[in-house]
C-alpha cells in the first residue's frame, strides 16, 4: 500500500505551484482587497493577506491547485493526447472543467465567495488578466486564471461573512447594553 501524503507536503507543493507559475499571495490579496473594500471601509491589505494564507490551508483548494496547475504545464510541453491538448492549449471556451474545478473549490465559502467568482469569472481583475490575455506567449494558463479567481473569491467570501459576525456581535452587545441601562433607569 502506498504512504498517505501528509497535508504538510500538499500544501507546500501547491504553494511552490502558484510561486512557480508568477503569482504570487500579494497578487490574490490586491483582488480581494478591490472586491471587499467597498463594502468594508476598514477594511485593511493585510487581513486580505491573512485571508488568502487561511483559504490556501484548505485542502480541497491545494487539490484544485495541483490538479490545474499540472494540467496547464502538460499542455505546456505539448505531453496531453488529442483532443485535450488542443482543448487545454487553445484555452477552448466551452472546455468549462477549467471553471468547474475552481467553483467546486469554492464552494466550501458560501454564496458570497460563489457569486464573486462568476464576478472574477466575467471581468477578469488583477494578475487574472494578465493570465488570460498570455496564452500565446508560449505559456499556457487554461486553469490558472480560474484557480486564482477562486482562492480570491473564497477569500473575499471569508472577509465579508466574519465581517457581519462582528457586526452581529456588536449588535448583541449594543442591545445588552440598552438593556441594562434600561433596568438602571427603571430601578
Ligand atoms: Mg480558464
Amino acid at each position: 500500500m502506498k504512504q498517505r501524503v501528509s497535508s504538510k507536503v500538499v500544501k507546500e507543493a501547491a504553494l511552490d505551484k502558484l510561486k512557480e507559475r508568477g503569482v504570487t499571495i500579494q497578487d490574490i490579496a490586491d483582488i480581494v482587497y478591490d472586491m471587499q473594500v467597498p463594502y468594508n471601509d476598514k477594511l485593511t491589505m493585510e487581513q486580505c493577506i491573512d485571508s488568502v494564507y487561511k483559504v490556501l490551508e484548505k485542502r480541497e483548494i491545494q487539490n484544485a491547485i495541483l490538479v490545474g496547475v499540472e494540467l496547464d504545464v502538460l499542455a505546456e510541453k505539448n505531453l496531453l493526447s488529442e483532443p485535450l491538448q488542443s482543448l487545454i492549449e487553445k484555452d477552448e471556451g466551452l472546455f468549462g472543467i477549467d471553471e468547474t474545478v475552481a467553483l467546486g473549490s469554492v464552494l466550501g465559502y458560501g454564496s458570497i465567495a460563489i457569486t464573486t467568482f462568476g464576478y472574477l469569472d466575467k471581468h477578469k481583475v488583477g494578475i487574472i488578466k494578465k493570465l488570460d490575455t498570455k496564452t500565446g506567449d508560449g505559456g499556457v494558463h487554461t486553469f490558472l486564471d480560474d484557480l486564482v479567481a477562486g482562492i480570491a473569491a473564497s477569500a473575499s467570501g471569508r472577509i465579508a461573512h466574519r465581517l457581519r459576525d462582528l457586526e452581529d456581535k456588536e449588535d448583541e452587545l449594543n442591545f445588552i447594553d440598552e438593556e441594562k441601562i434600561e433596568r438602571e433607569n427603571v430601578s
